[in-house]
């Protein structure tokens, strides 16, 4: 079998187990209170009422909002924890009528409350997280720390509650805020929604998420969080209204994050696709970085990087223009070489699977087999036939970590 013949091979089984475990890792938006009746008894979202209208926003508007704020909060350390954090705070805070995704305001004007209810539910998920979390990462309970900056070296653990407050949970907040001031005399019932939703492609809406000047969060996301939010937003709880080619399953990028390098590393997807020595030029491997004398793998550096193999799969040729021109649209020429993080959408173009399948099939396998040390759960690991780590090169396992 050829390099991309493999790589097509396990791209797909990827998506497959991803489609049969779709949601299992993405916030239980059914346990927020306020949102309670948007779900049916079921716990299934009611989609025909999306449209209705709460408060002075759809609710589609409003889970919108929540998952703004839930993916900046994401990129903490332990995401049980901060998906607890967000939940037990929002709640909290709309018992007391501080509605903030219905109006942002709230979380300000009342932010002596709004900083309480956050010290006080980050306190009880420590008791209840600090020592399950301690041991899963090799590290000590007392550390356990959901605050979190933004440094050169990545995310680093802060003390200081209002940095976190106003940094992570305010700026997502005031871009809620600006695009309501910014309606003017215009009628809207979903800003934020109509703010996404007026970009050519669902990745370019990503990238502007950051990057706008007006209403980007800069430095409060990063572009994993970006891919996650569109995922969310497009595949997991399909808000979107949007129904053409640039709003598709195949129309952004996979949130590349460790779990998803990890797995894509020890199975060989990236080593078909270039060699050790190219990941180590692009500092996506950093020899002797990772715990224990291995090698860390830093797989934020993959993005941008391209294909140092020969594709002659007409297949993908073909895809691969029509992923750039019509579904990403992020360029206006097709580049005459692939991408290593667009190939996922090339081989599954067409499918009945999209990007959100395989990044599901991703997070499944690299959060419940392929763990983060040298001995993972490959006898029970549903890619334990294809993975070139566990049947011909048993280093890729045991010299790198993420
Ligand atoms: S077979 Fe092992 S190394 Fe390969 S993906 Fe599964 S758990 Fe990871």
């Amino acid at each position: 079998m050829s390099n991309i013949e493999f790589v097509k091979k396990l791209v797909f089984r990827i998506a497959k187990i991803g489609a049969q475990r779709k949601d299992m890792d993405s916030p239980l938006l059914v346990d927020i209170e306020p949102f309670r009746h948007f779900f049916d008894s079921k716990g299934n979202l009611k989609y025909n009422e999306l449209d209705v209208i709460d408060g002075a926003w759809t609710r589609r508007e409003i889970l919108a909002r929540y998952l703004l704020l839930s993916v900046v909060l994401d990129q903490g350390p332990d995401i049980p924890g901060v998906r607890h954090l967000l939940k037990n705070v929002t709640n909290a805070l709309y018992r007391k009528e501080i509605r903030i995704f219905h109006r942002p305001l709230d979380f300000f004007r009342e932010l002596n409350v709004s900083i309480d209810e956050i010290l006080d539910k980050h306190n009880s998920i420590k008791k209840l997280r600090a020592k399950i979390w301690a041991k899963l990462n090799n590290s000590n309970p007392s550390k356990y720390n959901l605050f979190f900056a933004q440094s050169p070296r990545g995310i680093v653990s802060i003390s200081q509650v209002l940095d976190y407050g106003i940094h992570r949970w305010g700026v997502p907040l005031c871009v809620l805020l600006l695009l309501e001031k910014d309606i003017g005399d215009r009628e809207s019932t979903q800003p934020f929604v109509e703010y996404l939703e007026r970009f050519k492609s669902s990745e370019i809406m990503s990238k502007q998420l950051k990057n706008h000047e007006r209403y980007g969060l800069g430095s409060a996301i990063g572009d994993k969080a970006c891919h996650l939010f569109v995922k969310w937003y497009v595949h997991t709880f399909n808000l979107s209204t949007r129904e053409d080619e640039g709003w598709s399953k195949w129309s952004f990028e996979v949130p590349f994050d460790s779990n998803a390098g990890r797995v894509l590393f020890r199975t060989g997807f990236f080593t078909s696709l270039a060699s050790l020595e190219d990941y180590e030029n692009w500092e996506v491997i950093q020899r002797d970085r990772g715990k224990g004398k291995t090698h860390y793998i830093r797989v934020t550096n993959i993005r941008g990087k391209k294909v140092q193999v020969e594709i002659d799969d007409g297949d993908i040729i073909h895809n691969y223009k029509e992923v750039i021109l019509n579904h990403l649209k992020i360029r206006k020429r097709v580049p005459t070489k692939f991408e290593i993080q667009q190939i996922p959408n090339a081989i599954l173009l067409n499918s009945k699977y999209g990007v959100g399948d395989f990044d599901d099939g991703l997070i499944y396998v690299g959060t419940r087999f392929c763990f983060n040390h040298d001995k993972p759960d490959c006898k029970n690991c549903p890619l334990s036939d294809l993975c070139l780590g566990k049947n011909e090169d048993p280093e890729l396992i045991k010299n790198y970590r993420t």
